[in-house]
């Protein structure tokens, strides 16, 4: 048998960052952005208007008040968005709405609350041919200036960067319509088994619905990848070898659950021993015990396989000791020596009902936690298995109640009321 850490090494020295690809701004939401970005437009890209009202010349104003309002002509209109560049003459003025471009001569604006087009909501639209200026106006009042947040080639976004919502709007805002990022892992998620069924669907007698799909996709989609649902394949060589190969195209990584333990119908072994490219261990854990890593060739491209065991908590823990560390690497967030806080940080509960252990084999038991009073008034928290009947690696219903997973070392035999074990948060 070979130690978590160790099977984990070996599945980290087999994965590299995905290589950097062009993506539209729709589909860069949470991904790595892989190279600087410098803004390739201002921000704002011209002077414009930040009010409603008329674009004048200030001296034309200097002795506008409301007793002694300026009358002045209005030549033109610039509603947001206009291409028109209308000259403002002395003794003139262009009727503007904000985000319009300031036109040339004029150096100011004065807001229509200013003015005696100021009508209230729902006023008409009319052009008036004159309008009456009943303030005085400072050089670029109400004026944006171009680039007075970024100036073009100004840096806006470091490589590295986990592009949210914002990162994505100063993006677009500076000019980009695309952007470098380390893609989204496109993972592979295969069960095998010739009982399983789509979930929802009927069983006949000796089958159950393929809950491990459904686990593996929804985890990955938590850890930033794109789940690419290969369905189920039953035990059978020929299938399962047809389904990999057909769908090694489309994804940078596979899951598969299921037949890779010692009986007669363990497909998944069958299938990839023998290629030599996928290793199959024990590796010194519960649940989770027989794992398969390697990696698959597409043309040049290596395509990392991880063969879980089937049963759903092995399924589960398997995911967040190998396969979440490996695409944190491949989406270029992790490193290649994470240590076991994968998820930290490690909490301290006190045992509420007790449980026994594994010989030999790190232990990872789901449990509720529950907050609590020590005796003298500290807060603790209590955990207790999440299933009644403890750590059946089956018993995948119970495993939505799990807060945590309790981590116990191999040394340990049991777990007892009252001792003290390190607990995992769990997705
Ligand atoms: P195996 O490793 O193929 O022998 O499967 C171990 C146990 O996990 C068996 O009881 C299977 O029926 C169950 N199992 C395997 N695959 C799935 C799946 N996709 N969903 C739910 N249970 C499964
Ligand atoms: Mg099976």
């Amino acid at each position: 048998m070979i130690t978590v850490e160790e099977h984990r090494a070996a599945v980290l020295a087999a994965v590299a960052p995905l290589e950097p690809r062009q993506v539209p701004l729709t589909e860069a939401l949470d991904c790595v952005l892989a190279e600087d970005v410098v803004a390739t437009l201002a921000v704002p890209p011209f002077d414009n208007s930040a009010m409603d009202g008329y674009a004048v010349r200030t001296e034309d104003v200097a002795t506008a008040a409301g007793t002694t309002p300026v009358r002045l002509h209005v030549v033109a209109d610039l509603p947001a968005g206009s291409g028109e560049r209308p000259e403002v003459l002395p003794g003139t003025a262009v009727r503007i709405m904000t985000g319009a471009p300031m036109p040339p001569g004029a150096d100011t604006i004065v807001p229509v609350e200013q003015t005696d087009q100021h009508v209230g909501p729902g006023a008409g639209s009319a052009l008036p041919e004159v309008v009456e200026i009943r303030a005085s106006a400072a050089v670029g009042a109400h004026l944006r200036r171009a680039g007075e947040d970024v100036s073009v080639g100004a840096p806006v976004l470091p490589a590295g960067v986990e592009l949210g919502a914002r990162e994505l709007s100063t993006a677009a805002s500076t000019g980009h319509g695309t952007l470098p990022v380390r893609p989204r892992v496109r993972l592979g998620v295969l069960s095998t088994g010739s009982e399983l069924v789509a979930p929802g669907t009927a069983l006949e007698h000796g089958q159950i619905p393929d809950s491990n799909s459904t686990l593996v996709a929804g985890l990955a989609a938590t850890s930033g990848a794109r789940p690419v649902p290969l369905g189920s394949v039953v035990d059978d060589a020929g299938a399962l070898r047809a389904r990999l190969r057909d769908s090694l195209p489309d994804v940078d990584a596979i899951v598969t659950t299921g037949g890779v333990s010692a009986g007669a119908y363990d497909v998944v072994k069958e299938v990839l021993a023998p290629l030599g490219e996928v290793t199959f261990s024990a590796v010194a854990m519960q649940p989770g015990k027989p794992q398969g890593f390697g990696v698959l060739r597409d043309g040049g491209r290596a395509v990392p396989i991880f063969c879980l065991p089937g049963n759903p908590v092995s399924v589960f823990v398997s995911y967040l000791a190998f396969v979440e560390p490996a695409l944190r690497v491949m989406s270029g967030q992790g490193t290649t020596d994470e240590p076991e806080t994968l998820r930290p940080p490690l909490l301290e509960a006190v045992v509420e009902v007790g449980w026994t252990c594994p010989p030999g084999r790190r232990q990872y038991m789901p449990v509720v936690l529950e907050e609590s009073e020590d005796d003298a008034g500290t807060r603790v928290l209590l955990a207790h298995p999440a299933a009644a009947g403890g750590s059946g690696s089956h018993l995948v219903a119970s495993l939505a109640r799990a807060h945590a997973l309790a981590i116990v070392e191999a040394d340990v035999e049991s777990v007892a009321v009252g001792d003290v074990v390190t607990v995992m948060m769990v997705p």
